[in-house]
């Protein structure tokens, strides 16, 4: 028996990148970025105000620091009155360098005028008459309420990493820069292939003692949760024959997954097929409940998963084996499940020898940091709503096969719910 560790080790020996393809930026949110970005230009590009208001020189104005405190409002005509020689709307810009005396009527976003020691003083510390305005008050000293050129991106920084996930901020640096499309990972094609003479598509009369195809729906699910395009491919009888002609619609696909079949019944015949059909397997027991049954290998020189049949164990297994492994073919940093640490609020029993992965709720506590965390009932797995109303997987360790109240656990958090939803979500109850 393998532990997950080496299990997962074996799988992602199978994942190489998928190529790569240009995108629009708008189209590219929650893409894997293939390229690292430089700035071809500093943002902002030119010093510019952060208010709307008027510039100067700073040795104008600073006695009125002193004179009152920074804040400190002058009443009356205690002020500076300077000259206005200049407008400088958002859009527009001067080459007007301001001598001593001298502002310049300046919007937030329009750039400074040239020269040194300058200051924006915004509108409202001022009194405009006519040509003139009355300088009432001033913040800190040269460069306040002015945005410098470069702060943003400096020219020449690297402000996107290959391998990042992209998010809408990053979107905004991409236009900033006047970037319009982007190389990206290609999202690898999943094939994903249903095995059962009981299973059928909902929609369909069910026979009895038969069922509805449920997992094939939560994998395609979780596909596209890793970034990449499931592609159904149908439901394979229990016979050589019908493996047989489900497997051969794989072709055009980067990754197929199976499900069910894979264990030691009777009528488990995918091994067959696939060796039928050239693949190379390595059937596993893995240390892991639920999801102990699992083959993993190559088929048409693709990466092959036969996960177990059962809903609970198909997608736990998915999680542990087959998401590291698409995460890897796009070029993702991150492959595992982000954990936390968290307090167990009851006592937890199972069994050694295995990693159990209990479905959790995951929960901040009411007072002071760190979490707390429960399970969700009963834990077969076939029960979905284990899965259904759970935000994490509880990991116990092989070793341990008993846990007090208040123990302390790692927590694997479910893809769809990431920390700050569990957060969110969790403190209205
Ligand atoms: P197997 O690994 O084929 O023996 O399947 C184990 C269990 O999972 C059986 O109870 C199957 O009926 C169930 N099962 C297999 N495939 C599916 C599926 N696509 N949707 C729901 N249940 C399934
Ligand atoms: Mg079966």
């Amino acid at each position: 028996m393998l532990t997950v560790e080496q299990a997962q080790a074996r799988v992602l020996a199978l994942a190489r990148p998928v190529g790569a393809e240009r995108c629009w930026i708008d189209a590219a949110l929650g893409r894997v970025l293939a390229e690292d970005l430089r700035a071809t230009r500093a943002q902002p590009p030119a010093d510019n105000s952060a208010m709307d208001g008027y510039a100067m020189l700073w040795s104008d104005v600073a006695h009125l620091a002193s004179d009152h405190g920074c804040g400190d409002e002058a009443e009356g005509d205690h002020g500076v009155l300077l000259t206005v020689v200049s407008e400088i709307p958002a859009g527009s810009w001067s080459d007007r360098i301001l001598e001593p005396g001298e502002a310049a009527k300046i919007m937030t976003g329009a750039p400074l005028p040239p020269g040194d020691g300058l200051v924006v003083v915004m509108r409202e510390w001022t009194d405009e008459r006519g040509d003139t305005v009355l300088i009432k008050q001033v913040g800190a000293g040269v460069g306040h309420n002015i945005r410098n050129a470069g702060e943003d991106l400096a020219e020449g920084a690297t402000y996107l990493e290959a391998g990042r996930v992209l998010q809408p901020p990053d979107l905004a640096l991409l236009a900033s820069q006047g970037v319009t499309q982007v190389t990206v990972r290609r999202q690898p094609v999943v094939g994903i292939i249903s095995t059962g003479d009981e299973v059928h598509e909902p929609g369909n009369p069910l026979p009895r003692g038969h069922i509805w195809n449920s997992n094939a729906h939560a994998l395609g699910g979780l596909v596209r949760e890793a970034g990449a395009t499931p592609r159904y491919l149908g439901i394979a009888r229990d016979s050589m024959e019908s493996l047989r002609e489900v497997f051969s619609r794989v072709e055009g696909c980067d990754a197929v997954i199976s499900i069910g079949g894979v264990s030691v019944g009777d009528y488990d015949f995918v091994k067959d097929v696939l060796a039928e059909l050239g693949g190379e397997q390595e059937f596993w027991k893995v240390a892991m409940r639920p999801g102990k049954p699992n083959a993993s290998g190559t088929l048409a020189g693709m990466p092959y998963f036969g996960l177990p049949g059962n809903p609970v164990s198909s997608m736990v297994s998915f999680m542990q084996f087959v998401r590291p492994a698409l995460l890897k073919m796009q070029g993702r940093n991150e492959l595992f499940l982000e954990t936390v640490d968290a307090e167990l609020e009851h006592e937890l029993s199972t069994r050694k020898r295995f990693l159990f992965l209990v479905r959790g709720v995951l929960k901040p506590k009411r007072a002071g940091l760190g979490y707390t965390v429960s399970t969700t009932g009963p834990q077969g797995s076939g029960i979905m709503r284990s899965l259904s109303l759970a935000n994490c997987l509880v990991a116990v360790p092989e070793d341990i096969d008993k846990l007090p109240a208040g123990a302390r656990v790692r927590v694997q958090l479910l893809p769809w719910t990431r920390r700050a939803q569990a957060e969110s979500a969790l403190r209205q109850d």
